[in-house]
This record gives C-alpha cells, structure tokens and sequence, in this order.
C-alpha cells in the first residue's frame, strides 16, 4: 500500500497563542491536500487555542516535545496524558535543537518514544547529522545507531505507526537544503535500518520525512524521492509560502 505524505510545521519557540489563532486562520484555506496528513506541531501553551481554531479541516495540532514519565515533580515538563486530554496525536521527539540545547540524548529519545506510544501518540522521531559527520564520511553510521537506540523496545506493530524525520542539522534553519539525492540516500538507508531490525513489511510501513530549509521551490523534487514521504518544516511552515508546500502536488 502506498504510504500517505505527512507534512509537518514545527513552529519551534514562535507565535504566542492569539498569533497562532490568527496563523491558523489564515492558513487553512491553503493547506487543503487530501493527499497529506497535514500538521502543524505548536508550542505546548498554543495546543489548545490552536486546537480550536483547526476545528473542522484538515489540520492536525501536535506538540513539539514531551517528557518520559507519567506525572509528578518534573517542573516545567509536559506529559503524555497531558497531550492526549488536549486531543494532540503526534509528537515531535528528540529534535537536533532539543538535543543540542536541551542535552537530549538517544537514550532520552527512547523513552519519550515508548512514551508516546503507550499513550497512543504517533511520535516523530528526529534524527540528523552535524557538517563535520557529512565531511567525514560517518553520516549513514551515524544515523542507524540513532535509529537503533530509539527504537530499543518499541514492537514491529507499534513501529509501523512511527514517523522519522531525517533532518541534517546542518541544512536546519540556514537555507542550504541537502540535495534530493543526499535526501534520498539517507532515507533509503533509514528504511533499510528498519528492515534489519524489524522486517520488509515495517519498513515499507514507516513514513519517513525530510526537514532542513524545506521550501516551495525544493518541496516537488524532494516529496517525489521514493523514500521521502513528506516533510518536517521550520521556518516556511510560518508563512503562507506553506500552503505551497503542503500543495507540492497540484
Ligand atoms: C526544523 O526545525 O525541523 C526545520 C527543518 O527547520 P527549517 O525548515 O527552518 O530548516
């Protein structure tokens, strides 16, 4: 079966709760594509006006993180029973800013994983190289062990459901893109991790996006990529630009 596109908006640390009504507003007429699961992933204070305000389309509102444990004396910290009573469903985990500022680690990425999944949110599971990994050739190694830590524990079945974004950190929020065939070759090798420690049907299952400067120029090339199923998007997902992106396809 073929997979269904998912393109993501991570809205990052922007837009306060009226300004995210107001983006919602305007974007919903433009990201009107049955062919993608359309989402925009908020910051936790926006979910629920943004929630409100998505009411009735095709947006679906996620969150940009989450904690590993149930409740408690975690200040600050956001849970998964928290997200599902807000009605959110998917949930960006381990993103490089998160990994870089926030000492998230594979091991961390694991447990929000699980998480997520025990609480019935489809986690978007991020992984990327540095610059220095590209240039020295260590790219693909790279990848599969963040690929493997994450998915430590997580069943076939359960899985199938997950989203990866393969976003090289070195292309996120510069406008240098990685060229389709970068995008590509990491995504294959992506799928074929999964096919080592799951199998064929899972692989073939799993959605996986790219992210890094994602534009309405680079959108078409990049989403027609056999292994590319969609995007996680920063800074166009802010702009109208992202109605074109959602519609690369029309
Ligand atoms: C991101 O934050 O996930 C991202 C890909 O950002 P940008 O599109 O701005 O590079």
């Amino acid at each position: 079966m073929a997979r269904k596109k998912i393109i993501a908006g991570n809205w990052k640390m922007n837009m306060t709760p009226s300004q995210a009504v107001e983006l919602i507003n305007t974007l919903k007429p433009l990201v009107v594509n049955d062919d993608v699961d359309v989402l925009f992933c908020v910051p936790a204070i926006d979910i629920i006006p943004a929630m409100e305000a998505a009411k009735g389309t095709n947006i679906n509102i996620g969150a940009e993180n989450m904690y590993f444990e149930d409740k408690g004396a975690y200040t600050g910290e956001i849970s998964a029973e928290m997200l599902v009573d807000a009605g959110v469903k998917y949930v960006i985990i381990g993103h490089s800013e998160r990994r870089e500022y926030f000492a998230e680690t594979d091991e961390t990425v694991n447990k929000k994983v699980l998480k997520a999944l025990e609480n019935g949110i489809t986690p978007i599971i991020c992984c990327g190289e540095t610059l220095t990994q590209r240039e020295q050739g260590v790219t693909i190694d790279f990848i599969r062990q963040q690929i493997k830590i994450a998915y430590l524990n997580v069943t076939a079945e359960a899985a199938a459901t997950t989203v990866i974004a393969y976003e090289p950190i070195w292309a996120i929020g510069t406008g240098k893109v990685a060229t389709t065939e970068q995008a590509q070759e990491v995504c294959k090798a992506i799928r074929d991790c999964i096919a080592e420690i799951y199998d064929d049907a899972t692989a073939a299952a799993i959605r996986i996006q790219y992210g890094g400067s994602v534009s309405a120029s680079s959108a078409p090339e990049l989403f027609a990529q056999p292994d590319i199923d969609g995007g996680l998007v920063g800074g166009a997902s802010l702009k109208v630009d992202f109605g074109k992106i959602v519609c690369y396809n029309k």
